[in-house]
């Protein structure tokens, strides 16, 4: 649940900044390895002209790839949080977490995904760099929650992990696979014992069948494209705009056309789509 002081914002943009990522997880779709050359900054201006325009007071959610790598990250949320709020979803191992902890007011995040890709930070030996950045977010007052995802061949290392981090004050929790393995279509192969041992929420994995259900993408819900290009959600391709130019929102919601959805708007801000239910009426 998110806390009160942060429920102010009216509208989203779930921003996949950029498909580069420092790490390389076997159950992540779409990761591209990191040239450095090809990251783009966020226009800063331009972003905050289009918050401005549409007057209301957006949560700009963060997510990728790995949203640390962009060069200018730490400087556009300084500038956003002014007056909107951010939220992350990130490996939490590269060095603009430091500086994001030490520049941005935790007030204005509504929280941190700290993603826990245990095959990646153990091959790499960053276990203890990203318990160090954890730690320090969550000293420094930042909401933060660890996650990692139930990918079945990884449980041996999550039950250990699991364990290492509680002996630290973590509590890993586990979100669902989406993807195929084994020829088998996840979330829905989950067997009841797995749902129980990582705690999986089946109201999560049942988001993820919806269609012709209400959902607020377009409405007061959208996701941003590496590009800034603006869509009401990663199965719906009708352009809406871009952050750097003004983006028309919907003044309806819809009904979802989608037999399946990675993402589904609806379910991952709640309060959002109750307040979309509640203005139609
Ligand atoms: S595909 Fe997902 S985000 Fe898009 S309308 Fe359906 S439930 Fe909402």
């Amino acid at each position: 649940m998110i806390p009160i002081k942060k429920n102010k914002y009216t509208a989203w943009l779930h921003w996949n900044i950029s498909a580069q990522c420092n790490f390389d997880c076997t159950y992540c779709f779409g990761k591209i390895p990191v040239n450095r050359s090809e990251l783009r900054e966020i226009d800063i201006e331009k972003l905050l002209g289009t918050l401005e325009k549409d007057g209301r007071i957006f949560r700009i959610s963060f997510t990728g790839g790995e949203p640390f790598l962009i060069p200018n990250i730490v400087e556009a949320c300084a500038a956003i949080t002014k007056k909107h709020f951010v939220s992350f979803n990130s490996n939490l191992v590269l060095p603009n977490v430091e500086k994001f902890a030490d520049r941005i007011n935790p007030e204005r995040v509504v929280f941190i995904q700290a993603s826990f890709h245990s095959r990646e930070l153990e091959g790499k030996k960053l276990f203890d760099k990203y318990l160090t950045n954890f730690q320090l977010l969550k000293s420094r007052g930042f909401e933060i929650l660890a996650e990692a995802v139930a990918f079945p061949t990884d449980y041996e290392l999550h039950d250990k992990y699991k364990i290492i981090l509680k002996e630290n004050g973590i509590d890993l929790k586990f979100a669902p696979f989406v993807g195929s393995l084994n020829s088998k279509k996840y979330p829905q192969s989950y067997s009841p014992a797995e749902i129980i041992k990582y705690g999986l929420d089946e109201e999560r994995i049942k988001a993820h069948f919806q269609k012709g259900k209400l959902c607020n993408a377009g409405f007061n819900a959208s996701v941003v494209y590496s590009n800034g290009d603006v869509y009401p959600c990663f199965q719906i391709k009708e352009k809406m705009g871009s952050v750097n130019d003004g983006i028309e929102f919907s003044d309806t919601l819809r009904k979802c056309p989608a037999k399946f959805c990675g993402r589904p708007l609806n379910n991952y801000d709640r309060r959002l789509f109750e307040l979309g239910i509640v203005s139609r009426q």
